[in-house]
């Protein structure tokens, strides 16, 4: 289990109050994303993040495969693998494809649907925690201050061209 250590909180900003997503651009922030626990990147090479997902059917053994997140945030597409069914109501355990470390964290922070979140690094010191429970929607992305300029001014040239 995770710990999220949000204890200087003076530390981070809340995305809704950058200038970035001020002008309504906030479905254009592309996630760079990083395994907490070994600080790999899970990006592939198209930029989507990819992640190892453990899930539980009727009750049966787990079954493990590759789930691809899109890496734009406020974008819900996932990419499930073939023998899972995204249409049932289910929690999915994700796991670092480098490191095989649980991605979850402690309960403390689970969502309001009541399912566990999971949290990735984003960019180089914030955090996106996202919900484990599939057709949930709960994110919350935890920008850190070194990260907001540099990232924004990216994103921003991006979107203009
Ligand atoms: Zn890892
Ligand atoms: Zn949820």
């Amino acid at each position: 289990m995770l710990k999220l250590n949000l204890d200087n909180k003076d530390e981070f900003v809340s995305i809704e109050k950058s200038p970035y997503a001020q002008k309504g651009h906030s479905n254009l922030v592309k996630l760079w994303a990083k395994c907490p626990v070994c600080g790999k990147d899970v990006n592939n090479e198209k930029g989507q993040i990819v992640l190892l997902g453990k899930w539980e059917e009727n009750g049966e053994h787990k079954r493990h495969d590759i789930f691809t997140l899109t890496d734009k945030f406020d974008d819900y597409r996932i990419e499930f693998p073939e023998n899972f069914d995204a249409k049932k109501d289910m929690t999915v355990e994700f796991i670092c494809p480098s490191c095989k470390s649980s991605l979850l964290l402690e309960s403390k922070h689970d969502c309001k649907c009541g399912s566990p979140c999971f949290m990735l690094t984003a960019f180089s010191k914030s955090i996106i925690t996202l919900c484990s429970r599939t057709g949930c929607k709960e994110h919350m992305l935890y920008l850190n201050k070194d990260d907001t300029w540099p990232f924004i001014r990216q994103i921003y040239t991006d979107s203009a061209q």
